[in-house]
């Protein structure tokens, strides 16, 4: 088999949008899995939409999710430029071979006669019905044509869409899919400003990358009619790629499409990394910034529109590589859920290594004025992964390992502190001082001894001793969390807790 070739070909208009990564993600998957090339391609063609950053953007988040191209801006490759800015004299060597063998033609209609036809008909369509009243090079003469270029006269190159033809292709999604050509306008290929259109400089680069799989959005499926015809035009067709048209994401309540104002809307990201745009309604929060880590994301990702066909939920980079399959692409739309995207994230926090967590949870530590040692982190992290959904939850449900509890859960202070014990309580916590070796199993020991030497019961003590140091129920396993928060930091807590919760509830009484 010939060697695949597999390029993503962002327009670097912005933000990648979370459907751009998944699209990405399903041509590195393919490339991988037959051990093919993954290109990056930037698709820089329209100047009016630019974006400085974008492609800065693009390439921080292949890389954060691991899908680091094999070719292009940056990465070398043999079939470079991977800019379209970058390739124009291709662009125009191919619009002059169409019109020299007849399949493309100038078209001098000024901008404002095009919005005058448009104003007449709403519908209007620069097609095979109407080229012959317009200003081209099919309906003037070849001596005014000449004139009219040499006097630099603005043009477009458009392609002349040929009469009763079908334009059918094989999509690996859809199956067959077929256009009638008399419904197909004349695109523009190569724009005024000398720039080709996405279709010119996508199919020309397609061929000349040697590109054998196109995986892209399912919005780009009607333009795929005119690349078949670009291809035939060009005498390219033997080597025209498969093509494979991805379902859409849709929005969490089903209704549309997924877009990037519905992650404001819905309060979640639909961006791999935080953006920042020229206003607040362009800026954006990532994946990243949320507290996801880039395989989960990425997992979420590639079952959003693909299935492995078993009842496996669980894939690393590797294993999707091994699993994938571009027959197992749903047809229609998936929804976006965002709990199933936590979901994994919560798996993948939970599975990790501490140690591959500790960069990843310093920072987020260290935003909030804390700089605690690596014993002291991986220690935190081990008592706190199993109940983290995301990684910025550690700092959420564990805030008290570097700072006193802010509150106490009153609820509880109500239903079980009796001040009648505090004496010994406050017995218990000079026990626990005495401890030579402050770790969880001799503070459990001696609790436990405590607890029966004064006839007590577990759910009498453990409760309080969690309130004290925590401030809450819902902390981690109590005798490791006092063994990490150390023996003075945890014995100052309880003394101070204790004589608070005495004061609640005598103000309650
Ligand atoms: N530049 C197009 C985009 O922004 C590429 C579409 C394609 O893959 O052909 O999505």
């Amino acid at each position: 088999m010939e060697k695949l070739r597999l390029r993503f070909a962002p327009s670097p208009t912005g933000a990648l949008h979370i459907g751009g990564v998944r699209t990405a993600l399903y041509n590195y998957l393919l490339a991988k899995k037959h051990g093919g090339a993954f290109i990056l391609r930037i698709e820089d063609t329209d100047q009016a939409r630019f974006v400085p950053g974008a492609e800065a953007y693009i390439k921080e988040a292949l890389e954060w999710f691991g899908l680091v191209p094999d070719e292009g801006p940056g990465y070398g490759g043999d079939h470079g430029p991977y800019r379209q800015s970058e390739r124009k004299e291709q662009y125009r060597k191919y619009t002059t071979q169409l019109i020299e063998s007849g399949r493309a033609y100038y078209a001098f209609d000024t901008p404002e006669e095009l919005a005058a036809q448009r104003e007449k008909e709403p519908n209007f369509k620069y097609d095979g019905r109407v080229r012959m009243q317009m200003k081209n090079s099919l309906t003037l003469s070849g001596e005014e044509v000449e004139r009219a270029l040499s006097e630099g006269v603005s043009y477009v190159i458009r392609l002349k869409a040929p009469e009763n033809e079908t334009v059918n292709f094989q999509d690996i999604v859809r199956g067959q899919v077929a256009f009638d050509s008399n419904e197909l306008d004349d695109k523009v290929l190569l724009k005024a400003d000398g720039m080709p259109t996405y279709h010119m400089a996508n199919v020309v680069d397609d061929y000349l990358m040697e590109i054998t799989h196109v995986i892209r959005g399912e919005e780009w499926l009607s333009s795929t009619a005119h690349h078949v015809l670009l291809y035939r035009s060009l005498g390219w067709e033997s080597q025209m790629p498969a093509f494979a048209h991805l379902p859409l994401i849709l929005r969490p309540d089903g209704k549309g499409k997924l877009s990037k104002r519905d992650g404001a809307r819905f309060g979640f990201p639909v961006f791999p990394l935080a953006w920042k745009g020229k206003t607040e309604e362009d800026s954006f929060t990532g994946f990243r910034e949320y507290g996801f880590l880039p395989d989960a994301a990425i997992n979420f990702l590639a079952l959003l529109g693909w299935n492995p066909g078993t009842e496996q939920e669980l894939f690393s980079l590797d294993e999707l590589v091994e699993a994938f399959s571009v027959e197992r692409i749903n047809k229609s739309g998936t929804r976006f859920d965002i709990d199933k995207a936590k979901w994994f994230n919560q798996q993948y926090i939970i599975k990790a290594d501490a140690g591959d967590l500790l960069e990843k949870v310093r920072p987020i530590i260290a935003a909030h004025g804390y700089e605690p040692g690596d014993d002291f982190l991986l220690g935190f992290i081990g008592l706190m992964q199993e109940r983290a959904i995301t990684l910025d939850d550690f700092w959420e449900n564990g805030y008290f390992f570097f700072e006193k509890p802010r509150e106490y859960d009153t609820k509880v202070i109500q239903k079980r502190w009796d001040p009648e014990r505090k004496g010994l309580f406050d017995e218990l916590a000079d026990q626990l001082d005495t401890l030579e070796n402050y770790t969880a199993d001799q503070i459990k020991a001696q609790t436990e001894a405590f607890i029966n030497d004064k006839g007590l019961k577990f759910g009498e003590v453990l409760p309080m001793l969690r309130l004290g140091a925590a401030g809450t129920m819902k902390g981690p396993a109590i005798f490791e969390m006092m063994e990490l928060l150390g023996k003075e930091e945890t014995s100052r807590r309880l003394r101070q807790a204790f004589a608070f919760f005495d004061q609640i509830k005598l103000e309650s009484n």
